[in-house]
């Protein structure tokens, strides 16, 4: 890889060739990928790219770690949209608010950045079988993307894995292990799994590689705002590698020259299950916590990427936001009704941080927002109507329809 110099421990140091199979460091210590940032700025502008026709998490080959032989997966992932959202932003109080939504993706979650990633980097090492274990999104889009890609899997997923999710798995044809327990269990049973039989092996916090597939969400980001940085970036963190691999992309625009600052991040975890906003905000190393939250992808009692995290969030002077299931829902049905946008519990925990911090008054009229919706609510319909309610049901009568609307203080003009 002509722009990749090797993989460098985030605990330890040491360096290690970048091999397709690339795992952690011997000391346990996960392995980030260091690019040849000089040899980057040489040949990639910020005009040449803007010519590229490439509308997928692809077109920044250059600052991805693949080969140059190596045929992106089929599947359309990345270049969702970043919509500017004026109300909701006067609603909340801020300045200017974008919301990018990558429920868009091609299986509904920002986790197909890095499941592509994982699909070319097996190809490469010429593996015929991947396996994961997730708390459902992970899992669905290692299962499309592989699919497509002519690839197996084997998936491991906690039991209370919503429904959506999982009919997802079967139809993509995974073989799929419900474990009865915690994501914690579920992601052990994977790992003895993966070490008896060799197969590749797509959890984010060994490989190194998917937090590069999902740094694109901020390569995006930054050039569909033109390179402007925004004051913040809001996401929802469960395992850490997203808000990481977040980091990771705006620090290697700032390498490159492509940005002149760096936006703050903002931390959203649920009440519930915060182990990684409570080491922030005591200073003290992460604890486990209880996975004690409706928002199943991120409840991760256990976070594995927390090293690269906690460095993420401390390095951007982030903000950490801890909200409640009954803040996650009001946020759902607030991008429903204020922008058309719907994301599953975890997907909006970004935004509910956001309103969270706007009544808090630690941001405000003078900030500009990204907020991320890391996943689509038609996943997890069940909890969308927790948030919602149930619609007006009579029979086909317009007197009970007068009667409803009267009831209901509904006045159709
Ligand atoms: C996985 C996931 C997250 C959090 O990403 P982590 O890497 O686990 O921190 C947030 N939202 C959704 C919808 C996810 O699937
Ligand atoms: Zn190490």
């Amino acid at each position: 890889m002509k722009y990749v110099k090797y993989g460098k421990c985030v605990r330890c140091g040491r360096t290690y060739p970048a091999v397709p199979d690339l795992t952690t460091c011997e000391c346990g210590g996960i392995l980030d990928i260091v690019y040849d940032y000089d040899a980057i700025r040489r040949d990639l502008t910020k005009e040449a790219l803007a010519a590229r026709p490439e509308r997928s998490m692809w077109r920044y080959r250059e600052l991805l770690p693949i080969e140059d032989g190596t045929e992106p997966p089929p599947l359309r992932v990345g270049w969702s949209p970043l919509y500017e959202e004026g109300r909701l932003a006067e609603e909340l109080g801020l300045g200017r608010l974008w919301v990018k939504d990558d429920g868009q993706n091609p299986t509904a979650s920002l986790k197909d950045r890095a499941s592509a990633m994982a699909v070319a980097k097996a190809r490469e090492a010429g593996a015929k079988v991947i396996a994961c274990s997730s708390t459902g999104n992970a899992a669905s889009s290692l299962a499309g993307n592989a699919a497509a890609a002519g690839l197996e899997t084997y998936i491991f997923v906690p039991s209370r894995a919503p429904k959506g999710k999982v009919a997802q798995l079967l139809t993509f044809g995974a073989t799929v292990i419900s474990v009865e327990g915690s994501y914690e269990e579920t992601f052990e049973l994977s790992k003895a799994a993966i070490d008896r039989w060799g197969w590749y092996n797509r959890n984010a916090a060994i490989n190194p590689y998917l937090s590069e597939g999902k740094k694109t969400v901020a390569l995006e980001i930054m050039e569909q705002l033109s390179w402007q940085v925004p004051d913040y970036i809001a996401i929802s963190v469960g395992d850490c590698c997203t808000i990481a691999g977040l980091w990771k992309g705006l620090k290697d625009l700032y390498a490159i020259g492509f940005i002149d600052k760096l936006p703050r991040l903002s931390s959203a975890q649920a009440e519930g299950c915060c182990p990684l906003n409570r080491s922030i905000e005591t200073g003290e190393p992460w604890h486990p916590m209880e996975e004690n939250t409706l928002a199943d992808s991120i409840a991760v009692g256990v976070p594995r990427n927390a090293d690269k995290a906690l460095m993420a969030i401390r390095e951007s002077n982030g903000l950490t936001v801890s909200v409640s299931d009954a803040e996650i829902l009001a946020a759902q049905q607030l991008l429903g009704r204020t922008c058309g946008v719907f994301g599953e519990p975890a997907g909006v925990t970004g935004t509910a941080g956001v309103k969270k911090l706007c009544r808090q008054g630690l941001i405000g009229k003078s900030d500009t927002v990204v907020s991320v919706v890391t996943g689509n609510g038609l996943k997890d319909v069940a909890n969308a109507v927790k948030a919602c309610g149930e619609p007006i049901t009579i029979p086909s009568d317009m007197g009970r329809l007068l009667d409803a609307f009267a009831q209901r203080g509904i006045r159709p003009e």
